[in-house]
């Protein structure tokens, strides 16, 4: 656990070390910052603890597991589907919250470990199906669903994970700081300013005042 803890960010931005990490880095090293992501994040220590994440060695086997699954998929996908036309792509883990991407340029597809660490097989495939469409069709068009489907994908959103959660709940709290309620029914409000201390609840207006404006329901500071 110590080591898992360690201080990766003391290593200096530009160092090419770092730089690895960020850029398709080992799984081990993805899993450790995820972790470090999670504990900074204020993630429930017993949901993290409940992902085994310190077992470096059952994790880097099981997720080169799944990337080996996912080019034997390419491979087959390709043959049947596109005529062989398309040759591998990269296909390695990446630090986004969910889902993944396929960039063009690099002929790289990225799939997130917080996802497959978090909800496993099912949506890695997804994921993965997903972004091996898009290596035939760019946008989200007709034409991208119909092949997705055609490849064994079902086209459903990439699931929320606690990496995402823990982070919206960060956006929200940094960008609408000012919480507010109504004195008449407690309802909260956030807001990105103090000017909405000027407002009051537009529910209990409705409701109580024929829509318009009454001081009555002012919203006073948490
Ligand atoms: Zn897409
Ligand atoms: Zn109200």
């Amino acid at each position: 656990m110590i080591r898992l803890l360690a201080p990766l960010r003391k290593v200096k931005k530009k160092s090419p070390l770092r730089r690895g990490v960020r850029r398709g880095g080992s799984e081990i090293d993805l899993l450790h910052a995820y972790r470090k992501k999670l504990v900074e994040l204020k993630i429930d220590p017993l949901q993290i603890e409940r992902l085994d994440l310190g077992n470096d060695f059952y994790w880097l086997f099981r997720l080169s597991g799944f990337i080996a699954i996912a080019f034997g998929e390419f491979d087959r996908i390709n043959e049947k589907h596109f005529a062989g036309k398309y040759s591998r792509p990269v296909i390695r883990f990446c630090n986004r919250s969910t889902g993944g991407f396929y960039n063009k340029t690099r002929h790289e597809i990225g799939i997130s470990l917080a996802m497959t660490v978090e909800h496993g097989e099912a949506e890695f495939r997804e994921t993965m199906l997903h972004e091996i469409a898009h290596i035939a069709q760019h946008s989200h068009s007709a034409a991208f669903y119909e092949l997705l489907a055609k490849i064994g994908g079902s086209g459903r959103k990439a699931p929320m994970t606690m990496l995402l959660a823990a982070k919206r709940v960060r956006y929200v709290e940094r960008n609408y700081p000012v919480i507010v309620h109504c004195p008449n029914c407690k309802r909260e409000h956030r807001y990105k300013t103090r000017r909405a201390l000027r407002y009051a609840c537009r529910p209990c207006c409705v409701k109580y005042a024929g829509g318009k404006y009454d001081s009555r329901f002012k919203f006073i500071a948490q």
